[in-house]
């Protein structure tokens, strides 16, 4: 069956030249350009939208067809070029852009490419909000303007400099520098290299940075996991560096690899980030129900409350808004601190780690030995919504006395783990996630689902 294109609440994804087109994006972006017209027509004046994108080689096409759509409803245009996603949050607001696309397919593969709207707080648009973007797109509720009002297209090529700098401005760069770490930067060939090379050295440090040409032919699989790293490990080892740093294509997340050459996982890098603020700034953290609970033993011990909230980045930043949060993002290896957006941010991963390096003088492992670990198992199957709404009945009665949560899916927490189910928001799958002290313990949970689903069937 062929793929379908996903218009999801963050945007839309799909296989470029197959289910995506010049022709889609254009009308995709027409429908946001509408939607913002509309929403600020008491405000005077045009409106103005800035374009960022990844490496992907199909990123210039889309690019152009995205600022004709926006054009044709008489909307300018900003395009700041190849970029982080995090650097176009920070650049709408620099340049007053009534909203922001982002023109990525974040850790898909090459063939893949997508859509990513941004409102003028830099977040992407609430549910309600997005329907009725999406409810624009399919009805071509388009306005459309006439030669005289067509939006312009101009470029800003600052937004890397720009985006540093703010990041530098949360941390001491003068303490980092000091230490002169020696670190490997693997950006995938995807958007982060330029970004990246260009903070670690503001921060004085020796960078090896390898992957960093943004072609979009990306060296391997591109999202930052395990099995996916395995050469940045080896040049960790071989250039003996204090550490490794992995960004995915477009850079909101943030893998580490400590200075022995292990992949130390991406739920460890918010872990670290939430531990190292939270010794600078008292206040509530967030994060999406999926995330381990090692964030909940670092809030216990600093007095401050954890928020949980259903997975997807605006709902965390929704929530880090509403409870004045200090610090939050997913297990993902997506950090989000508001002073730079309301968007993950690999360079703030990156800010936030090595500071914690250069105060505390210890080496990464140590810092990732102090924090007491968890065992997590993700998997997923496939399930309709009427059999997974029977699983989850099923599943709440084995688990009568837990603590139950059903903001999305359901998560039961049990007093040596926790188990979440939820339904996948982009495919029809179920995805399960169990965590707990040891690997028995977390296995007994995913175990368990497989007895429920197993005597359903007989
Ligand atoms: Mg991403």
């Amino acid at each position: 069956m062929a793929e379908q294109l996903i218009i999801s609440v963050s945007g839309l994804r799909g296989i470029v030249g197959e289910n995506f087109t010049a022709a889609i994006a254009a009308e995709y972006a027409s429908a946001f350009g509408t939607f913002l017209k509309r929403s600020a027509a008491q405000k005077k004046g045009k409106l103005t939208i800035c374009i960022g994108r990844d490496s992907r080689p199909s990123g210039l096409m889309l690019c152009a067809a995205v600022a004709g759509g926006l054009s044709s409803v008489g909307i300018d245009v900003i395009d700041i070029g190849i970029v982080t996603t995090p650097a176009v949050g920070v650049m709408l607001r620099e340049l007053n852009c009534a909203g922001g696309i982002v023109i990525t397919a974040s850790h898909n593969p090459i063939e893949y490419n997508g859509i990513k709207l941004l409102l003028d707080n830099g977040m992407a648009p609430p549910a309600q909000s997005a329907e009725k973007i999406k409810q624009y797109y399919f009805a071509e509720t388009f306005d459309f303007v006439g030669s005289a009002d067509c939006g312009k297209l101009s470029n800003d090529d600052r937004a890397n400099k720009i985006h540093v700098e703010k990041v530098c401005s949360i941390i001491a760069p003068e303490k980092i520098a000091a230490r002169k770490f020696k670190v490997v930067l693997d950006s995938v060939n995807g958007a982060g290299g330029a970004e990246g090379k260009l903070l670690l050295s503001k921060l004085g440090c020796d960078v090896i940075a390898v992957n960093d040409e943004p072609t979009g032919d990306f060296a391997h699989p591109p999202e930052p996991l395990a099995q996916n790293l395995t050469s940045l490990c080896e040049a960790v080892k071989e250039q003996k560096a204090a550490l490794g740093f992995a960004q995915d294509p477009d850079a909101d997340r943030l893998a580490i690899v400590d200075e022995n050459a292990r992949y130390i996982g991406e739920e460890y890098t918010l872990a670290l980030a939430v531990k190292h603020i939270l010794t600078k700034r008292k206040g509530s953290v967030a994060t999406n129900l999926s995330t381990s609970r090692m964030l909940d033993d670092i809030a216990k011990k600093a007095g401050v409350r954890v928020f949980r909230t259903p997975v997807g980045e605006a709902n965390v930043a929704a929530a880090m808004l509403k409870n004045n949060c200090v610090i939050g993002g997913e297990g993902n290896g997506g950090v989000i601190d508001l002073r730079i957006g309301p968007v993950r941010d690999s360079l703030v991963a990156i800010a936030l780690v090595l500071e914690m390096l250069a105060e505390t003088g210890k080496n990464i492992s140590k810092l990732i030995d102090e924090i007491t670990p968890y065992y997590m198992i993700k998997d997923k199957f496939g399930a309709s919504k009427e059999e997974f709404e029977r699983i989850l009945s099923n599943t709440m009665d084995t688990f009568a006395t837990a603590k139950i949560d059903t903001t999305d899916g359901c998560r039961f927490d049990f007093e040596d783990g926790w188990l979440h189910l939820r339904p996948s928001n982009t495919e029809p799958v179920v995805r399960i996630i169990a965590e707990a002290k040891d690997k028995k313990t977390a296995e007994k949970y995913i175990d368990a689902i497989a007895d429920i689903r197993k005597n359903m069937k007989e």
